[in-house]
């Protein structure tokens, strides 16, 4: 146990001087309490690979966009343009933000203020704020977001006037302009909004807005109470055509509306405490997956609601948001369970539909993805450019939404817990500096999670305080050692806690072991997980250009001559695991740092079908082609994959991992 101990600390407590200041804030009655309050942004900051992430990030798309993509460029009419005047400024803005301030990035934090600035001095005498020429609630809601994030890392102080102002706006407006298109479908994220500002405040009216924004909004729990929508849609279902406003079915069947409404019921829940409200997300969830499940963690939506093969997609848009939703989720009603997911999202779907240098994405990304070329697919509604790898394929919404992803997620790793201490809602290597109840509390934690199951903390303060840790559900077995003890802890509900009196330099290691797992999946076809990470057979892509942007912006194709339809042996021995070092790319398919050994045979009655995987064949099944052996590499990592395997009715020998 005591080699365990020998970590070397790469970061001295010199090192670690300079995170703002800031405080969570509780609820304000008669609100419901959260389980776990958010810290403000500015608090917790990547380390390690996680940081190699971010500047990845800030060196690609975000850190440029606004070079070269006119929707946020200078003529924006969220900078006072004339041009793009709707979601695009403040969704890019919602991850530019927070990924600047992470990084301590002077540059990106300058380019930020630029449109927060510009936005703070457009409000006008009524309230009403951003670009004139359009009064849509909907990129308001979005920017408020913004506004809210910069307010704790800077302490500005218009921010709160601003909002009150705007909301008392928005409380006499709305009785007779009321919630339409998307707003509508999005309300609970401008309650999201007003209960921070309701909780700064205390102004009563402000519950009255959160109430009638509630009233307008579409009803997401009565959605899930009677689902109908237990099928992959189509656009003639739909009633979709052009020059025609969406139809209703077509905004209760998207993709990314779902993703969003993913919170409704649990920030609901917080003003009305009825039960039901507090009971409804599960329920939600359950239904969703049970549906349209997707093995990379999502639902599919391409762009509506897919069903549950995995050669369906899923909407970069969706991607950002359902981890935004899980993030609140999480905070509110404090079930590990809901971390478990973010986790899965995060460390799978995520970096998988983005390039390795996050200069392209993709608009929709499939778990069996044998070809990203611009071609018709069995998409519900989605075009042809759908899964290219570019600057706006398919349309340009992702483009400017999918920077939130990592830097919400950073926001998230840590949250208060009511008495006094903090708890762990995601593992990955960060520092967390905040002030709880007066008391300053400093955390180091050293890890290559998900990649390894061991997480290291350090502690830099003294004092009596708890530290809640979410032992994910995936982590059968393992422990806790406190300054080199291992500790007899009780999970609850997957929670251990330490209460103690913390001295600075104490140092607690958990220990969770990892091991491969498989999952029947759709058609009862095999999925490989090991810990938060999904494995995936890749494919050797050819990546080719189709069309240039900018020095480093373009549309890709991928294509391979690899042979991808394997059926696999699964069984208790049926994956080996090799671990390697977390490399410049974390996710990087040449160079991975977990791999799993697998067996499997070519099976030729699977076939390619509109230009994708054909569905999965019924499980399980036979075949007279040699055994191969196969490496499989993390989801995320993969560009051209399978991950959703046919599975061999012959089971894994044993004897085959004497070595493991
Ligand atoms: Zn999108």
């Amino acid at each position: 146990m005591q080699k365990l101990f020998v970590f070397a600390l790469a970061l001295s407590l010199a090192q670690l001087g300079s995170a703002q200041e800031g405080s969570p804030v509780a609820n304000r009655a008669p609100l419901q309490q959260n389980a776990f309050n958010p810290l403000p942004l500015g608090a917790v900051r990547p380390l390690g690979w996680l940081q190699r992430q971010e500047r990845i990030q800030a060196d690609g798309l975000t850190g440029h966009l606004d070079e070269f993509w006119n929707d946020v460029g200078p003529n924006s009419g969220w900078l006072g343009g004339t041009g793009e005047s709707w979601e695009r400024g403040p969704y890019y803005l919602d991850g530019l933000l927070p990924l600047a301030y992470q990084l301590n990035d002077a540059a990106l934090i300058a380019k930020a203020k630029r449109w927060v600035d510009w936005t703070l001095s457009s409000q006008q005498a009524d309230g009403q704020f951003g670009p004139r020429k359009n009064d849509d609630w909907w990129p308001r809601m979005v920017m408020l977001k913004v506004l809210m994030q910069y307010e704790e890392v800077s302490g500005h102080k218009r921010v709160i006037p601003f909002m009150q102002k705007y909301f008392a706006y928005e409380l006499r407006e709305l009785p007779h302009r009321p919630l339409r298109d998307w707003g509508k479908y999005r309300w609970q994220d401008n309650v999201y909004t007003v209960l921070w500002l309701y909780n700064r405040t205390g102004q009563k009216d402000l519950l009255q807005l959160a109430r009638l924004l509630h009233d307008q909004g579409y009803d997401w729990e009565a959605q899930f109470a009677h689902f109908q929508y237990t099928e992959k849609q189509n656009a003639e279902e739909l009633g979709l055509g052009k020059d025609k406003p969406i139809p209703d079915k077509a905004m209760q069947t998207h993709g990314v509306n779902n993703a969003m409404a993913l919170k409704a019921a649990p920030i609901w829940w917080l003003i009305s405490g009825q039960s039901s409200d507090r009971a409804a997300l599960r329920h939600q969830l359950d239904e969703l997956y049970k549906y349209h499940g997707l093995p990379n963690g999502m639902f599919s939506g391409d762009e509506h609601f897919a069903g549950l093969d995995p050669s369906q997609g899923i909407e970069l848009c969706a991607v950002v948001e359902s981890m935004f939703s899980l993030e609140e989720d999480f905070a509110i009603l404090g079930h590990a369970s809901l971390s478990d997911r973010l986790e899965k999202i995060t460390y799978n779907a995520l970096p998988a539909t983005l390039s390795p240098d996050m200069w392209s994405h993709q608009y929709d990304q499939q778990p069996n993805q044998i070809a990203c070329t611009r071609a018709h697919r069995q998409w519900s509604t989605n075009g042809p450019d759908s899964n290219l790898f570019g600057l706006e394929p398919n349309f340009g919404c992702c483009t400017a939404n999918l920077h939130q992803g990592w830097p919400k997620f950073v926001s998230a790793l840590w949250m208060a817990t009511p008495d006094g201490g903090l708890v762990t809602t995601a593992y990955a290597p960060n520092q967390v500096d905040t002030v709880i109840n007066g008391k300053r509390i400093r955390i180091t934690e050293e890890t290559d999670y998900p990649f390894r199951g061991q997480v290291h903390l350090l502690i830099h303060s003294a004092g009596a305080f708890p530290i809640v840790l979410r032992i994910p559900s995936w982590a059968v077995t393992g422990d806790v050692v406190l300054n080199g003890k291992s500790q007899a802890l009780r999970n609850e509900n997957g929670f251990v806690t330490l209460r103690r009196t913390w001295k600075d330099g104490d140092s607690v290691l958990v220990r969770m072991n990892l091991e491969p797992r498989t999952e029947t999946s759709y058609r009862g076809s095999a999925v490989f997980d090991r810990g938060a990470l999904v494995f995936s057979l890749p494919l050797n892509g050819k990546w080719q250009e189709l069309r240039k942007y900018a020095e480093k912006s373009a549309d890709w194709q991928i294509t391979t001559d690899r042979k991808w339809n394997y059926a696999v042996e699964t069984g208790e021995c049926a994956a080996r695991v090799e671990e390697h070092p977390v490399g410049d790319l974390p996710f990087d398919v040449e160079h991975p740092a977990v791999t799993l050994q697998i067996k499997g045979k070519l099976l030729p009655q699977w076939t390619e079908q509109l230009n994708s995987a054909g569905p999965v064949p019924i499980s399980p099944v036979a075949s007279n082609e040699p055994v191969e052996n196969l490496t499989l590499v993390p989801y995320g990592a993969a560009k051209l994959r399978v991950t959703a395997f046919p599975q061999l009715r012959q089971k894994a020998q044993c004897n085959m991992t004497a070595a493991r």
